[in-house]
């Protein structure tokens, strides 16, 4: 049996499943595909930190963060209204702290927080830095505060999105990877998704890191590539840290659970997801600098996982080229979280021919300079 939606979305994390909440929402009818479980990849092993981790001041990506975050605001509690799911939105706050011996110290902190979408950052001297974090160590030289950081827990996030989408009636399939199209003329006409066949209205490509590879389907260069993070986890318990710290390349998450993230390395070594000594060890190390403390603790796991990068660190929402019903929304690089909520309202628009609310301008089709 061929299935016949209005909207087949390939990839089932937080970026494809926040579009089949969106388009359920309005009552359009969605498959939902992805070559394994829902959200088991790039949106299972992030931070789950709704604070950019990369530096984009430019005025419009702070908007788009700025949407993503609020509109977090709205989702957390209606997505446990309806599924039950609390999907453990927390306004942590962020600190972004710098220690002396560091080569731009406070320059490099004051970019991380200027990056952000938040206005109401303060600075602090290293005494006001302590008294808020006693457990950081006492070489800390000062930083920045941006109260209205949050986390959320970002596994409970897409298996929230996913069960709201199901609950309206969207089909999900597991295991099932796309692995060929059929056109005809400028349109899409059939897509294979594991044993089913399915003919939608229009396709959206939300398969992250493999968004790339999966551009040869439809003879179309993606910019889309993996670029791998590693991450640490550590018991906590009783808590070391109230807020989430930030210090160059490396921060620490504090789950409510006692436990804490420490993140994340950034490296371009294709699909390989792989803990390395290299990159663990400098987390740990990191993760000691900042609080001493953490030599003690008990290291509970290590993972990785493929973020989707693009060459500009920018991710696209566009219709693909030749392609009439196909639009690709992808290369959310380290803010795939934060931004799901936004880039759902923003391809919402697109299928539907619309004017979004925002200018989608900067995320338009490119390809990557040779
Ligand atoms: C260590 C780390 C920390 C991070 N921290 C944060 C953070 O704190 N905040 C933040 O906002 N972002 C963070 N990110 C970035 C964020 O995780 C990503 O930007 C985001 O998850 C991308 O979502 P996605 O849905 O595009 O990709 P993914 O979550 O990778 O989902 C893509 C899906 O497509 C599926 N798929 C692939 N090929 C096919 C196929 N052929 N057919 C069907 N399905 C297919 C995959 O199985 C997968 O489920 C972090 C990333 C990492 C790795």
């Amino acid at each position: 049996m061929t299935l016949k939606p209005d909207i087949l979305i390939i990839g089932a994390g937080a970026v494809g499943a926040a579009l089949a909440h969106v388009l359920t929402a309005a009552g359009r009818s969605c498959v939902l595909a992805d070559r394994q479980r829902p959200g088991r990849e790039s949106s299972w092993a992030a931070a789950g930190v709704l604070f950019p981790a990369h530096g984009h001041a430019e005025p419009s990506f702070r908007s788009l963060l700025r949407r993503g975050y609020d509109l977090h605001q709205e989702w957390a509690p209606r997505l446990l209204e309806e599924t039950g799911i609390d999907i453990g939105l927390r306004r942590s706050g962020v600190l972004s702290v710098w220690f002396d011996g560091d080569d731009h110290p406070r320059q490099e902190a004051w970019e991380t927080v200027e990056a952000s979408p938040f206005e109401d950052a303060v600075e602090l001297d290293a005494r006001q830095v302590l008294e808020r974090e006693p457990s950081l160590s006492p070489d800390v030289a000062g930083g920045f505060h941006c109260p209205e950081a949050c986390q959320i827990h970002n596994p409970s996030y897409v298996e929230a999105l996913v069960t709201s989408a199901a609950r309206r009636g969207a089909t999900v399939l597991v295991d099932a990877p796309l692995t060929e199209v059929r056109r005809a003329g400028d349109r899409l006409v059939e897509a294979q998704v594991g044993t089913h066949r399915v003919s939608p209205g229009q396709l959206v490509l939300a398969a992250g890191a493999w968004s790339g590879q999966l551009g040869r389907l439809f003879a179309r260069p993606i910019d889309v590539e993996p670029m791998r993070g590693q991450v640490a986890l550590t018991e906590t318990f009783p808590p070391l840290l109230r807020h989430i710290v930030v210090a160059g390349e490396a921060y620490l998450v504090p789950r409510p659970n006692g436990r804490t993230i420490v993140g994340s390395t950034v490296e371009r070594v294709g699909f390989d997801k792989s803990n390395t000594f290299e990159g663990i060890s400098f987390l740990l190390r990191e993760a000691q600098r900042l609080v001493p403390e953490l030599a003690t603790r008990p290291l509970l796991r290590t993972w990785s996982g493929l973020r989707p990068g693009s060459s500009d660190h920018l991710p696209t929402m566009d219709r693909l080229p030749g392609w009439e019903n196909v639009v690709i929304s992808t290369g959310h690089f380290r803010s795939g979280v934060i931004l799901s909520t936004i880039s759902a309202l923003l391809v919402e628009a697109l299928l539907d021919g619309r004017e979004p609310e925002l200018d989608l301008s900067p995320y338009r089709y490119r390809v990557a300079e040779s």
